[in-house]
């Protein structure tokens, strides 16, 4: 069986497998999107038991078959490079430097099925030879005079072990082979899931990763790309310095307790005057959780501008949603908001959940202002804690009778 995989031709780099008509089409717009003219491809042969042993794989026919329906150049030298060690000799092939050379044998193998070992690894030269002591598939490589780049020297792509590794999962697919495959893709979506980067690589490489793996993998490309996280905290305090030097008239605030962080409020001087000059006068409040190791809570205060658009206003991180921190975070708000030189005593209303904490401290430093609840969690309540005991008929009737009442503007029809 022969599987035919193809680069995305950007930072990613990563393989996508031809299954059908419509791929090749997606690789043709792919390459056409991001004007790129050759495809780069990786060709091999997957052990398969029905298969019959004599069978001849003709690689060309593909490529003339991808060629002829994509108009692109299918670059034969790309292809033997990454890729074909058993079809196509690869000796002279060149590496911009070691790593990549290292990243390309490792990501050949994976996808291939095959273990491998690295006999010699160092900035010079690195050989490499199939993991069973009897094969003799081999590559050696080494630099090129004072230069970076690698070159293969002696190639030998035959294994002689017989059929490739019959194992879902590859010794070589480590957490750190998982960190360099997601790194380039991790910069553009912080937010990419273990789960998504499970089905990608099993996609991709044909090897079935269990999740803990992959989510260690991510964690190590986190830390390259962004240090270790417990860092970032020591640059929380460079953070809200920088914002009082470049926004005037902001608010950068922080608090520790014992050397530890404890607490964190931001409210840029243009958002407070972006809220009073331009928004309705709607403050709401909210706090959500903060999903990773160390924990912590947002809190936010946001509004709604002409266009019914969110409009951010300021906001904070604590360890817990408690009554001190819906007070510290409602104390600096109202010193930010009454300090602002265009703010004349108007009144605001708030929305909010019905959080003891919050419906505790706004009154406290906004004390003539209006408050309602989000109906949305009015809603809620109502059909899970009231309305749990009626049949579904009735309970749509209720949930009908308080949508008209949350919605009516005037006391006489609500009323009626
Ligand atoms: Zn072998």
């Amino acid at each position: 069986m022969v599987e035919v995989k193809y680069y995305i031709p950007n930072k990613s780099r990563m393989l996508v497998t031809l299954l059908n008509d419509k791929d090749v089409q997606n690789m043709h717009q792919i390459h056409v999107n991001l004007n790129a003219p050759v495809i780069e491809m990786v060709v091999s042969h997957i052990p398969c038991l029905t298969e019959a042993a004599d069978v001849v794989i003709d690689i060309s026919l593909y490529l003339c078959c991808i060629a002829y329906f994509t108009g692109l150049v299918v670059h034969p030298k790309m292809l033997s490079v990454v890729v074909d060690l058993e079809n196509f000799q690869m000796v002279a092939q060149e590496f911009n430097d070691v790593e990549t050379l290292r990243d390309a044998i490792r990501n050949f193998c994976i996808a291939n099925y095959r273990d491998f070992v690295f006999v010699k690894n160092n900035p010079q030269r690195v050989t490499v030879e199939c993991a069973n002591e009897e094969c003799e598939w081999r590559i050696h490589a080494s630099r090129l005079g004072n230069q970076e780049r690698f070159a293969i020297k002696k190639l030998n792509s035959q294994h002689t072990c017989g059929g490739g590794l019959h194992v879902r999962s590859h010794p070589k697919a480590s957490k750190h082979w998982v960190s360099n495959i997601v790194k380039d893709k991790l910069q553009d979506m912080p937010l990419y899931r273990p789960t998504d980067i499970v089905k990608d690589i099993h996609r991709e490489y044909g090897v079935e990763l269990p999740y803990h793996q992959v989510w260690h993998g991510k964690e190590v490309a986190m830390k390259d790309l962004y240090g270790h996280r417990s860092k970032s905290y020591d640059r929380i305090r460079w953070y809200c310095k920088a914002i009082i030097e470049t926004n005037p008239g902001s608010i950068a605030e922080y608090e520790t307790i014992g050397g530890r962080f404890r607490c964190l409020f931001i409210l840029f001087h243009a958002s407070v005057m972006g809220f009073i000059r331009g928004c309705r006068p709607l403050i709401f409040m909210d706090g959500t959780f903060i999903k990773h190791k160390d924990g912590g809570v947002v809190l936010g205060a946001t509004s709604k501008d002409a266009n019914g658009g969110i409009f951010p206003i300021a906001y904070g991180v604590v360890d817990t949603e408690t009554d001190d921190n819906w007070e510290w975070f409602c104390r600096i708000l109202k010193e930010a908001i009454h300090n602002c030189s265009d703010y004349h005593g108007e009144q605001f209303t708030f929305m909010m959940d019905r959080h003891q904490e919050i419906i505790k401290s706004v009154p406290k430093y906004f004390p003539s202002s209006y408050h309602s609840y989000c109906f949305r969690n009015v809603k809620d309540n109502f059909k899970n804690q009231v309305l749990v005991h009626y049949c579904a008929s009735e309970k749509k009737m209720l949930l009908d009778l308080l949508n008209i009442a949350a919605y009516t503007s005037r006391l006489n029809v609500f009323h009626k």
